[in-house]
Parts: structure tokens; sequence; C-alpha cells
């Protein structure tokens, strides 16, 4: 992730927006942002602001956090979630997820940024 891209990004999730990008060549979404499409190659990737919506496809909880920034929070959930977009992301999750619940984003100030984090819908 190329350093505007990520502020951009982030940008979003200060503002309560969660933005993804979209390949307007092949319509391949991707939710970590690159310069170009990871599908066709296209460098023709626009940014979209995503619903918010999804599903859960699989919720893990983690107990060893990766980094300090982290340690204060585990344990925590990580939810991998279908947007209704048709993009599949990581994020922070509310520690009851189920697989295939319906969720909707929140955003949690942590560490200087504000993370999404999804909750039942
Ligand atoms: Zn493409």
């Amino acid at each position: 992730m190329t350093g505007s891209l990520a502020t951009h990004f982030w940008e979003g999730c200060a503002a309560g927006e969660l933005r993804w990008r979209r390949c307007a060549a092949c319509g391949t979404g991707q939710t970590f942002p690159r310069d170009f499409c990871p599908a066709c190659g296209s460098t023709a990737v626009e940014w979209r602001r995503a619903a918010g919506t999804g599903t859960v496809h699989a919720v893990t909880t983690v107990v060893r956090a990766p980094s300090d920034a982290f340690r204060a929070l585990a344990p925590y959930t990580i939810a991998l979630v279908d947007l209704d977009e048709g993009i599949r992301m990581m994020a922070h999750g509310a520690a009851d997820l189920a697989i295939g619940q319906r969720v909707a984003v929140t955003f949690f100030a942590h560490d200087g940024r504000h993370l999404p984090r999804f909750v039942p819908a």
C-alpha cells in the first residue's frame, strides 16, 4: 500500500466512510488499495464508498497481539467480512460475531487512527 493510497483509506475511516477501490476495466474490487488491478493489471482503479454492510465469512479471536499497539486490545475479534459490494475484507469485529451473520461497520479510535470494526447489523 503506497502512502497516498493508505492515507485516503484512513481519512475515510476517520470520516466514518469505508472506502474501497474498484477496477474500471474489469470490475474487480480491492480493500487493500493498490495502484493497479491485481486481476487484469489495469491502472484505471477508482475509489468507491462502501455501504458498510456485509456478511461474516470467518471469525477468530486474537489472544497474542502482533504489536505493542494492539496488545492493550487483546483478546480481540478479527473477522473476514464479505461486503455487499462483493469484496472480502479483514477487520476488527464484535466479540459475539458468528459466521453468516449480517454486520455493519463502525469505527473506533486507536493509536492515532480510526479502525473499522464490524458489529451485528
Ligand atoms: Zn481489472
